[in-house]
């Protein structure tokens, strides 16, 4: 008896999902679409700009090298160093930059909270595989450019059936 009323919820749970549309994507073709940029922090109101804590994104006009994202990361992961940039800069008398190494981040994002001046943004890119760790060291010049960032399925919560990709 137990066994039969077993085999009949289970034969019911899986006739009920069948209408259910499939929460998985298919990597790599799919991929989720994200709300926004990425996670930024506004040093004026101390206030975070909710977003995905993905790759980094430095904007070398705005960075003074005050080392601040560093210090930030020191007590966490140590991913930051201060590198030399061969760019001149009236703002970075010391003309030096954060590097990150994706092979220690833990996407924190303290290091974005810390930029007193809107140089350090965290973005939407999250393929930050390779086949060497140093592939993982991203120098400034990599961080400044703009992923680019395929965007397919857009997340849909739905309340009784919990969520669900379009
Ligand atoms: S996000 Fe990465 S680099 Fe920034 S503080 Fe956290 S661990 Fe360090
Ligand atoms: S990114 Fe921001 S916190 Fe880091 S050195 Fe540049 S200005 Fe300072």
């Amino acid at each position: 008896m137990g066994t039969a009323t077993g085999i009949i919820k289970a034969l019911n749970s899986g006739i009920k999902h069948l209408a259910v549309k499939r929460f998985t994507l298919r990597y790599p073709e799919q991929k989720l679409k994200f709300v926004g940029d990425g996670y930024q922090f506004d040093p004026t109101t101390g206030v975070g700009i909710a977003g995905y804590k993905g790759r980094h994104m430095l904007f070398h006009d705005h960075c003074t090298g005050c080392q601040l994202c560093s210090i930030a990361c020191e007590g966490v992961a140590e991913a930051i160093a201060m590198v030399k940039v061969q760019e001149e800069w009236k703002h970075n008398k010391k003309g030096i930059m954060p590097q990150i190494d994706y092979g220690k981040c833990v996407f924190c994002g303290l290091c974005v909270d810390a930029c007193p001046f809107y140089a350090l943004y965290m973005t939407n890119d999250y393929e930050l595989s390779s086949f060497s760790k140093e592939a993982l060291i991203y120098t400034p010049a990599q961080l400044q450019v703009k992923p680019n960032v395929q965007q397919d399925a857009e997340l849909i919560f739905d309340d009784p059936r919990g969520a669900k990709h379009g």
